[in-house]
């Protein structure tokens, strides 16, 4: 962390259409210009954006200047997918990855030959070595397939072990399951950088709906409030800003050791909440 800025990073995920390019290349330059640790692409399991997600962070890379890290998802891959993928990163002067097992398309049976992310950062540092920084996947309130707290933490522990140097967490709107989550990590003997996720709100439906999907809890006074605004767009993100900016503060106040936002490909949410932060590079 330079001086006292905390590093921030932000997501993207890969348009599919030419208007979602141009808006994309519109909210990287605007974001490019708070100077981000890095930005990084997600990637979709089994083929929906799979092939995007290597363009995208490539064009990203070298229009901003500013690292790029693609997510790459195990699931539905083989040993030689990954490998492939990994060796047009290296030539491509990538440098940084963020590693996940994914979801099982709708659709698909077949796993494929890696079942958890922790082998797939084992699988990267044995073809690559220290060539990436590689980020792991946190779940402060828990992973939804998780049989229990324990095992989700020592299934944390595995990636870490695995090679992982940093995590972003899953997004949260209650500051107090991080810190306990940071805890049990700490007496888990895990040292790394823990970077909290952050979803800024602008849609009450669509988080509902991510929310419900990924075991994100949105607390019950957010969601009452969210509920009352109806199709008050206007309200509903002036509300989300205060509420994300406070749950920022508190968390870089008590020691995170910078953020990372889920931009859903715009800018001003996020532009938003950073400068109501003060988060300026000296
Ligand atoms: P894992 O760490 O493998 O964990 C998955 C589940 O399996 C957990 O319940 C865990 O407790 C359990 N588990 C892990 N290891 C073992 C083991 N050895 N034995 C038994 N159980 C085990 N998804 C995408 O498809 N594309 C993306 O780009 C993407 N980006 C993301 C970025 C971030 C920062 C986060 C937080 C999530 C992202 N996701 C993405 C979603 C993620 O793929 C899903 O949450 C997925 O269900 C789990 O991925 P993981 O890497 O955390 O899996």
């Amino acid at each position: 962390m330079p001086g006292n800025t905390p590093d921030f990073s932000f997501e993207f995920f890969p348009p599919k259409t030419a208007d979602g390019k141009a808006k994309l290349r519109s909210t990287q330059a605007k974001l490019a210009q708070l100077k981000p640790r890095f930005f990084s692409v997600t990637f979709g399991a089994g083929g929906s954006t799979r092939d995007h997600t290597f363009e995208i962070v490539t064009d990203i890379q070298q229009s901003t200047g500013i690292e790029t890290a693609p997510h790459i998802s195990c699931i539905c891959s083989t040993r030689e997918n990954i490998s492939e993928m990994l060796a047009n990163y290296r030539n491509n002067d990538i440098r940084h990855i963020v590693a996940l097992r994914g979801d099982m398309p709708s659709g698909m049976v077949e796993a494929g030959e890696f079942r958890y992310a922790n082998e797939l950062v084992e699988f990267i540092r044995e073809e690559t070595g220290d060539h990436f920084h590689i980020e792991v996947a946190a779940y402060p309130e828990y992973h939804p397939q998780a049989s229990s707290p324990d095992r989700d933490l020592a299934n944390f522990k595995r990636k870490v072990v695995a090679g992982a140097n940093s995590a972003i967490t899953q997004y949260f709107y209650n500051a107090d399951a991080y810190f306990r989550f940071l805890e049990r990590c700490e007496k888990a003997g895990i040292t790394i950088p823990i970077v909290p996720g952050v979803m800024p709100i602008t849609n009450y439906h669509q988080l509902a709906r991510f929310s419900d999907a990924c075991g994100a809890e949105i607390p019950r006074w957010i969601r009452k409030r969210l509920e009352a605004y109806g199709e008050d767009t206007t309200s509903i993100c002036a509300f989300g800003e205060d509420v994300v900016t406070g749950l920022c503060e508190q968390l870089l106040a008590q020691g995170a050791p910078g953020l990372h936002f889920y931009t859903m490909n715009r800018s001003s949410p996020s532009v938003a909440i950073w400068k109501k932060l003060g988060l300026s590079k000296k």
